[in-house]
């Protein structure tokens, strides 16, 4: 029977998915439907590094195989050049790029190692899923090793225009990489068309009558696959303990108030700071709102070995700390920062009880929270989506209130409007979006990538 074989730099669980990311969820559907196995980081570092023995679990179809890293791994491929050069880079974020050749060198050096230490674990009739920017490598490396099963890859952050992408010192051979895939996914139409772009311009492709690409003597199939969520479970978690907790505390303190949710890791590209200032104008523009509305801003830390993000870190503790002070009153505070993480259920019923989602990144590939906040909602009367444009969400949802998330003045007037809006504006806004939120969900998702997938796989021209 034909296994599903993902590879992703973190891995499960495969149980207690209250817990686990969306992706996570998403995952662990596909496997648990065709049977498989994931591979990829233990999340552990030890001194055998890649060469540890694996680390082996099952849980009935599907198994899990995971290795260690190195510390030298561990600070070159994941902190170094996956989080300090391709993180950035894709995010349109060159000013906090570090392109040192030692820490590329590093990346190479654990995607090939993933890549021999999945090879045994194989089988002919293997599908491949490999998963995100840790792992261009991987793939090339596999058909280097005579591996012949269809691998795809799906990238779940932007890809850049070609002028940002070229910014990258080896961005030809990250580029020829991703064309070992046969079949090569992204969030949106726009990462799509720059990836399209790069291969067209600037190493002169061509695009086949078939619609594949053929550039650097390889040819691949390309195509947006916009990630879901799972709207079924996050529409009833409210019903769960931990989401009536949360939403029957929320809504009691919420009475004669409003409330603006955020929730995103600490992340510079999540456009954080200019959220906390937009709040702030708000309050200076229109005073009614003080004493009425508040900012909960939910943010756990991510990444701290990158100093970019203890630094943004830092700047929004100062940040809440003085519109705080500036603005409260006794029994008033306006803005609530916690960076620690919540499960998803308990997430549910505090986007529930939230009148106005606030999702503002400067960049981003999809953006789960998002769709998360629309499928929670009370359908009697739901609350409204700010969405920023550069989030891959804004390419469906546009029935958000759209803004682009560099203007605080126009981000403070969305919030008023948002604030404002009427039930019937909402309710009609609430349903196209999660329609929306509803048909394209996550498991549809990875059934489209890997029909595809098979579809187009054909060994003989898979080596190109
Ligand atoms: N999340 C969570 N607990 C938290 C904060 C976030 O479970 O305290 C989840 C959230 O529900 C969402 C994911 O983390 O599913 C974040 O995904 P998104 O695409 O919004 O951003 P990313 O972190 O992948 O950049």
């Amino acid at each position: 029977m034909t296994r599903i074989v993902i590879v992703s730099n973190r891995v499960g669980p495969l149980t207690d998915t209250g817990r686990a990311g969306g992706l996570a969820v998403a995952l662990v559907d596909v496997l648990r439907e065709r049977g498989g196995l994931w591979f990829g980081w233990s999340g552990e570092v030890s001194e055998d590094g890649t060469y540890s023995p694996l680390r082996l679990y099952e849980d009935g179809n599907v198994s899990t195989a995971t290795i260690d890293v190195a510390q030298a791994d561990y600070d070159e491929f994941y902190a170094g050049y996956s989080n300090r050069a391709l993180w950035p880079t894709l995010h349109y974020r060159l000013d906090l790029t570090d392109f040192d050749r030692r820490l590329e060198e590093g990346y190479r050096r654990v995607n090939e190692r993933f890549a021999s230490r999945l090879v045994p674990l194989l089988r002919p009739d293997d599908i491949v899923w490999v998963h995100d920017y840790h792992f261009f490598f991987l793939g090339e490396t596999l058909r280097a090793a005579g591996v012949e099963n269809p691998i795809g890859f799906f990238l779940h952050i932007p890809f850049p225009v070609p002028e940002v992408l070229t910014a990258l010192p080896n961005h030809k051979d990250i580029v020829k990489a991703m064309l070992a895939y046969d079949l090569v996914g992204f969030q949106t139409s726009q990462h799509l068309s720059g990836f399209e772009r790069y291969l067209l311009e600037e190493v002169d492709g061509e695009r086949l009558e078939d619609g594949s690409i053929a550039a650097m003597d390889r040819r691949v199939v390309a195509d947006a696959f916009p990630i879901g969520i799972d709207g079924e479970a996050f529409s009833t978690f409210h019903e769960t303990t931990e989401g009536r907790e949360n939403f029957t505390l929320m809504r009691s303190e919420l009475e004669t108030r409003k409330q603006i949710v955020g929730v995103d890791r600490i992340d510079y590209s999540k456009g954080l700071p200019e959220r906390f200032e937009a709040f702030e104008r708000l309050l200076e523009l229109y005073p009614e709102h003080k004493g009425e509305v508040s900012l909960l801003q939910i943010a756990p830390p991510s990444r701290s070995e990158v100093r970019a993000y203890t630094q943004i870190q830092r700047l929004l503790e100062g940040l809440s700390g003085r519109i705080n002070g500036r603005f409260s009153d006794l029994d008033w505070t306006p803005i609530h920062f916690i960076t620690r993480s919540f499960p998803r259920r308990a997430l549910a019923g505090i986007y529930r009880a939230s009148a106005v989602g606030l999702v503002t990144p400067l960049r981003d590939g999809m953006n789960l929270v998002a769709k998360e906040y629309i499928a929670a909602q009370d359908p009697e009367d739901p609350g409204v989506l700010v969405l920023s444009r550069f989030a891959g969400a804004a390419e469906e949802m546009r029935e958000a209130l759209i803004v682009n998330p560099y203007s605080i003045d126009e981000l403070a007037e969305a919030l008023r409007r948002a604030i404002q809006m009427p039930l019937e504006e909402r309710k009609e806004r609430w349903t196209a979006l999660n329609a929306k939120v509803m048909t394209n969900t996550a498991s549809n998702w990875s059934r489209r990538f890997l029909d595809r997938l098979v579809e187009i796989h054909t060994p003989a021209e898979a080596d190109g």
